[in-house]
């Protein structure tokens, strides 16, 4: 297996990691925070290239991303592993385990790129687990599917080093990244992170002019008082107001045991978002008003969606028909 890129030597036989912010010290034979990238006799080792533990033909508005060709499907793969450890992790059973834990199957990029291609779907989405610990094979894939006029898209949590985003965001046509609270605290006690470095990557996406949607799990009695939310809306709302933010429902998961956000709380939520940022959607929730896209400037619906049943009722392109409007929309 071909050696990992963003490392040095370190100590004796030690490795040091540099693709994300944690900058791992790794002793030979073990692997990083991340449990994917192993010091193999002195060499840091990605084990998990071209090893899948999930794909699925999904629409995508699953991963969600609501205004980049909205109704279409995405080829969507992932692996195991996860640079943070968040309490609350939806994805566990792939986030928090080793290669050797999880049953995987070869997928190269060329064989990624012959499903996308045969399902005739939009592109490959990047997803599941974090996809940037798998940098050499989502840049090898994505580079194959750029050539080839397919779009590259990733679900991430942000938390990578700048170069080696910097190196993947011309190979990347758009993004959701999750951004968990405005609180470098929670990042530490319940996600094993730091706030900063998420900004930063969300920053840069945007500069890079990549297309660029943020979720954020509202966790009852943790990231959901009217101030966590103010917080967050004012900073995506800096930014720009422009930008879709997906509040999404948590349910118990991995070692977090509260009760699934009562729907109160997220219709609050939303509203409140709603006064400051152009298009805010509530996730893992039934609501056909919350899920449909409106016009910024006339009000009127024009994307109804139902479940995952999208319907452009008030759009020719990026066009709101009623008003004239030009959406923040990517569209075929
Ligand atoms: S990518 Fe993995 S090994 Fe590298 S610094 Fe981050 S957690 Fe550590
Ligand atoms: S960043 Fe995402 S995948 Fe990783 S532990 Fe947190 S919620 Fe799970
Ligand atoms: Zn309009």
């Amino acid at each position: 297996m071909a050696e990992a890129r963003f490392w040095k030597k370190g100590k004796g036989t030690s490795v040091q990691c540099f693709l994300c912010p944690h900058h791992c010290t790794i002793q030979e034979g073990t692997s990083g925070r991340c449990r994917v990238r192993i010091n193999t006799d002195g060499i840091l080792i990605p084990t998990t290239y071209a090893r899948v533990a999930s794909l699925a033909m999904d629409p995508i508005e699953k991963k969600p991303l609501y205004h980049f060709y909205p109704g279409s499907r995405i080829f969507s793969v992932g692996s195991v592993g996860c640079n943070l450890g968040c309490y609350f992790c939806q994805n566990w059973r792939i986030s928090q385990v080793s290669p050797l834990e999880c049953s995987l199957q070869e997928v190269t990029p060329e064989e990624a790129l012959r499903r996308t291609r045969a399902e005739n779907a939009v592109g490959i989405a990047f997803t599941y687990n974090e996809p940037l610990i798998w940098w050499e094979y989502v840049y090898d894939t994505a580079r194959v599917a750029h050539r080839e006029g397919f779009k590259v898209v990733f679900v991430t949590n942000g938390f990578i080093e700048s170069e080696p985003l910097r190196e993947i965001l011309p190979l990347t046509d758009a993004m959701n990244v999750d951004l968990k609270a405005m609180d470098d605290e929670f990042y530490q006690k319940y996600c094993q992170g730091r706030l900063q470095p998420v900004l930063d990557t969300i920053t840069a996406i945007y500069e890079a002019n990549v297309h660029l949607e943020i979720t954020n799990l509202l966790l009852a009695g943790l990231n959901d008082s009217p101030t966590a939310v103010a917080q967050l809306v004012d900073w995506i709302y800096a930014l720009d107001p422009d930008i879709p933010l997906h509040l999404s429902r948590a349910f118990p998961a991995h070692r977090c045991d509260l009760p699934p956000t009562p729907p109160p709380v997220m219709g609050r939520a939303w509203r409140q978002a709603r006064e400051k940022l152009s298009y805010v959607y509530q996730g893992n929730i039934s609501s056909d008003e919350a899920s449909s896209t409106f016009c910024v400037a006339c009000g009127g619906r024009v994307i109804e969606r139902s479940g995952y049943t999208v319907s452009t009722v008030g759009l020719r392109g990026n066009i709101c028909t009623s008003c004239g409007k030009v959406l923040k929309m990517v569209v075929m």
